[in-house]
């Protein structure tokens, strides 16, 4: 499960505190001291586990925690909430267009988990009674369409394909007309990864981009890999004004690191959590809810 390592090493601290009664300065400077180093471990990024730290430190300092009977639990509480705040505060909810159809395109690297996701999503809101269209326009990988077409047929969502001989931008196009023509009012476009950002990816997302003005463009980066995923959204961030980020495997990633810095770093808050390769494994990103997972 994810954040094994951190919530592990947390707890520990806490518990520390919690056998002490009466807090000293020294003690919650201890304790702080542990959590910056338990954070870097988990793969944070350091520029924001020293604002994090130097925040929590200000209010836990304070005449509230050292006087108070449980002086541990308040700082428990401080770092639940300046967690919370870090990893965006509020859930940031999925857009929608008051001119149907809501259009979303998926951007992302290879193996991010894209296609997966654009299944996923496309589940959630046809569960949520919407009729949403997938859009096969990841026409150089080669299984890439089939893989969205065996989705659709698993979830009984449609999904427009066009082969691949036709460029994603004409894709694109076709398809909003398609969801005008045919009452649908999400389109999920599915678009294509490289191994590594590069110019040309990056200009075929931005010709998309402007072809059908996508009221959400979601990043889908794998958080398996740690601070390279926050480094991938700022750059996708810096050329296509990103609206939000989807992290996949976290199922599988015992540190956590990509989950605490995204939003802090790119300013670009976290929409949804992928847990799983199953179509039903993706939740709405809750702040609050991940902090409290984290500390256990
Ligand atoms: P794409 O290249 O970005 O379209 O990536 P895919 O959607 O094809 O996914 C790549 C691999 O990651 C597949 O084997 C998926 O089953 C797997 N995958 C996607 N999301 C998750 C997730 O949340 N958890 C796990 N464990 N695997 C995932």
């Amino acid at each position: 499960m994810a954040f094994e390592g951190l919530a592990g090493r947390l707890q520990n601290v806490f518990s520390k505190l919690k056998g002490k009664g009466k807090l000293t300065e020294d003690d919650v400077n201890e304790a702080l001291r542990e959590v910056r180093l338990a954070l870097l471990e988990a793969d944070v990024n350091f520029k924001v586990v020293k604002e994090f730290v130097s925040k929590v430190k200000e209010r836990a300092i304070g005449q509230e925690v050292l006087q108070s009977f449980t002086p541990a639990m308040v700082v428990v509480d401080i770092v639940n909430k300046e967690l919370t705040e870090l990893m965006g505060g509020t859930q940031s909810k999925l857009a929608r267009s008051n001119r149907p159809p809501t259009v979303i395109m998926m951007v992302g690297l290879q193996g991010a988990g894209k296609t997966t996701t654009a299944g996923k999503l496309a589940r959630m809101l046809q569960q949520q009674n919407h009729r949403p269209l997938l859009v096969a326009g990841d026409i150089y990988r080669p299984a890439a369409i089939k893989q969205l077409q065996v989705l659709g047929e698993q979830l009984k969502v449609p999904v427009f394909a066009m082969g691949d001989q036709v460029s994603p931008v004409e894709i694109a196009k076709n398809a909003l007309q398609h969801a005008k023509d045919n009452g649908n009012d999400y389109i999920i476009m599915d678009t294509a990864g490289r191994l590594h950002i590069d110019e040309a990816l990056m200009d075929e997302l931005k010709h998309i981009a402007d072809a059908i003005k996508p009221d959400e463009t979601l990043l889908v980066v794998d958080a398996m890999t740690g601070q390279e995923a926050v480094n991938v959204a700022e750059s996708f961030h810096k050329q296509l004004a990103l609206s939000g980020v989807v992290l996949t495997k976290l199922d599988s990633d015992t540190r956590g690191g990509a989950a605490i810095s995204v939003k802090a770093v790119t300013g670009c808050p976290i929409k949804f959590a992928a847990m799983g390769e199953k179509m039903d494994a993706l939740e709405p990103f809750h702040p609050d809810r991940m902090a409290s997972r984290i500390l256990g």
